[in-house]
């Protein structure tokens, strides 16, 4: 009789934990969600040379191989994008400074393919360096990483100064190269402090290279990163002195 009492004090206990994990009938369209439908995107196709996706048709189009018409001087003072255009790349003109785009943005997906010269001069940091900048203060480096050692924190893949890349999957000077990156903007409060950082996600070549990563601050070449409340910035590319080229700039704000 006891063992009878317990037997079924058990199938009741057993049916009130189901009944409370479980309160209503459960069926394969109880987990579908069916809305709201992800918007129809139609995408890009592969560059003509090279691995890069063409704009999607949601994109905004930063360069696409014709003009400067997106883009400024990053000189105090503004004026015309210094920068050369030929045979659909846009290249750096050294000492003429940095460029950035007229729009600002905060959250977005950026696609841009880039190349360092073909002729190897210089090594280290002097080869085929320059920069994609977030929000025109956090450098993710652009350098001929191809057998050219130098410190981790500064190789192609890396959040300058702070954070290598997980590998290094680069290609020979004078190829293209990609750089997809996912990235969404600090939030700070109204004391100026930071309750959110910039996060970043990069795949360089189709490779993972920074995966979700915490930009700690500006992304100095000496000293260490600062943190300074922000809006909406432009993409900076940067003048290190190399004729490093871009191609195949779009931008989905997120
Ligand atoms: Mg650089």
């Amino acid at each position: 009789m006891k063992k009878l009492i317990l037997t079924a004090f058990s199938l009741a206990t057993a049916f009130v934990a189901h009944a409370q994990l479980q309160p209503t009938k459960q069926t394969p369209e109880s987990s579908e969600l069916w809305t709201p439908v992800p918007r129809l995107v139609t995408p890009g196709k592969p560059s003509a040379v090279g691995s890069g996706f063409t704009a999607p048709s949601d994109a905004i189009v930063l360069f696409d191989g014709k003009n400067l018409d997106s883009w400024v001087s990053g000189n105090e003072g503004g004026g015309p994008a210094p920068w050369t255009v030929a045979d659909g790349a846009l290249t750096c003109a050294p000492k003429k400074g940095d460029i950035v785009t007229k729009q600002s943005f905060s959250d977005y997906q950026l696609h841009i393919e880039w190349r360092a010269p073909a002729k190897v001069d210089g090594n280290g940091q002097g080869r085929g360096n320059s920069g994609i900048f977030m929000q025109g203060i956090y450098e993710l480096q652009v350098l001929d990483s191809y057998n050219n050692p130098t410190y981790v924190n500064g190789q192609a893949g890396s959040i300058y100064k702070q954070t290598m890349p997980l590998v290094n999957p680069v290609v020979g000077p004078g190829e293209w190269q990609t750089y997809d990156v996912v990235y969404t903007a600090p939030h700070f409060n109204k004391d100026g402090q930071m309750v959110i950082p910039p996060y970043i996600t990069v795949l360089l070549n189709g490779v993972l290279v920074q995966n979700h990563t915490a930009i700690q601050g500006t992304t100095p070449y000496v000293g260490q990163p600062m943190i300074t409340p922000h809006g909406p910035g432009p993409i900076k590319l940067q003048d290190h002195n190399n004729t490093t080229s871009f191609r195949n700039v779009w931008i989905r704000e997120i």
